[in-house]
């Protein structure tokens, strides 16, 4: 039997899971699922490869399951299919890296001590990032596990793209621009270079449109900019998420509004974006089956500050070769993707409707000055291949 490599990405109420059979150096993916609603209704549910249903369970409304007890029945789950028979390791996808984790690393006590530092800097995130990577060493002492991170892949970067013109007092705390989404950028950048090398070896702008949503400036497949920063609420409009605000806003919360930090934490994450402006949903599905003029110019919003902030990575970038589409909204809306294109035809950018239609991968003609693509991102494929070249190194 194959050996496994199994991929947790851990959110505050979510487990999310892939495995994947490692066959030399090729990984294919077997099962992949999720727990959800731990603090409220708690499921489970998992998929084969071919996404067919194979496992399935609800505890009740208003049952708390714990990290740990998901963890104990994901791992009873993958025993009693075969999928955890052979289980040479667990990748983990980890917001925050700081300045000092620029790679994925196998983890120890001393480096999860290092990473529980950094928590300041992604209090919704990293807690429950790191918290299934504990409970796995309890149980399972002698399992490699690989902590990827969101912000590594955004390393590259110059120290003058990472800088915000605060006093050395305020950015010695590591306050400066990280940047995220970097394992889904990576993924990208991987697999440019088959689907189009071109853009591999140019200046490329990725844009991750899922409910989170930001873009990143890719040079010869490095990142050079990007439009999240030190938190991932800022940069473009999201699902719920504002995106670039003028941070004279939150002293008039403040102080004329008398907001405290928590009630501001909730309208910039979770009351903002799509949902804030809209009134309906933050779900773009939603918005655009709506007739609700609100939806419209939330969709009209998103679109506009796209335009924007392409423009600052592609300045960043020096020109512009191509844009790559990705994650929900970008692999999904041939509609936005139509009106993203349209409003950056200035850049040369001439869409292939038909081509946009079906998805791509190329979605503009072949006498577009820039071209534009559709790739879809693995980001647990990403970490499964990281885990894997660490794990092997380690037993070398
Ligand atoms: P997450 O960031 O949580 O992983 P996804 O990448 O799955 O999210 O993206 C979710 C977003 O993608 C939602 O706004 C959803 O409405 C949108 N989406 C998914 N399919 C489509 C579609 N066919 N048309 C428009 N939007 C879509």
């Amino acid at each position: 039997m194959a050996d496994v490599i199994l991929v947790l990405n851990a959110g505050s109420s979510s487990i999310k899971f892939s495995a994947f059979d490692v066959q030399g150096k090729a990984l294919s993916l077997v099962t992949h699922g999720q727990v959800e609603g731990l603090f409220s209704s708690p499921r489970f549910v998992a998929f084969n490869a071919n996404g067919e249903k194979t496992g399935e369970h609800a505890w009740g409304d208003g049952v708390k399951l714990e990290h740990a007890e998901a963890i104990a029945h994901l791992g009873a789950f993958l025993r009693g299919h075969g999928a955890g028979h052979h289980l040479i390791g667990v990748g983990h996808r980890v917001v925050h890296g700081g300045a000092h984790f620029t790679k994925p690393v196998l983890t120890s006590p001393e480096v999860l001590d290092a990473l529980d530092k950094l928590t300041p800097l992604a209090p919704l995130h990293q807690p429950h990032n790191l918290k299934p990577i504990r409970i796995i060493a309890e149980r399972n002492p002698g399992l490699p596990q690989v902590a990827c991170f969101d912000t590594a892949f955004h390393a590259t970067q110059d120290p003058l793209a990472q800088a915000f013109a605060l006093p050395e007092s305020i950015t010695k705390n590591g306050v400066r621009r990280y940047g995220f989404h970097g394992l889904s950028y990576e993924y990208i950048a991987s697999a440019l270079p088959e689907i189009a090398p071109d853009a591999a070896r140019g200046r490329t702008v990725v844009a991750h449109l899922g409910n989170g949503a930001s873009l990143c400036a890719l040079s010869a497949g490095k990142s050079v900019a990007s439009t999240m920063g030190f938190t991932a609420v800022d940069g473009l409009m999201m699902g719920t998420r504002c995106g670039n605000l003028d941070p004279g806003v939150i002293l008039y919360l403040l102080d004329e509004l008398g907001m405290n930090a928590r009630e501001i934490e909730d309208l910039l994450y979770r009351g903002s974006g799509l949902l804030g402006v809209s009134g309906v949903s933050g779900d773009m599905r939603a918005l655009l089956a709506s007739s609700d003029e609100r939806a419209r110019f939330a969709i009209d919003l998103y679109v506009y500050r796209i335009g924007r902030e392409l423009g600052s990575m592609s300045a960043a970038l020096q020109g512009l070769d191509a844009v790559v589409f990705t994650a929900g909204i970008g692999e999904h809306s041939k509609e936005i993707r139509q009106r993203v294109c349209e409003q950056a035809a200035w850049w040369g950018i001439e869409l292939d409707a038909q081509a946009n239609a079906s998805g791509g991968p190329r979605i503009s003609t072949a006498s577009s000055k820039v071209s534009a693509w559709v790739i879809p991102t693995n980001e647990e494929l990403m970490i499964a291949r990281h885990a894997l070249t660490l794990i092997e190194g380690a037993s070398a």
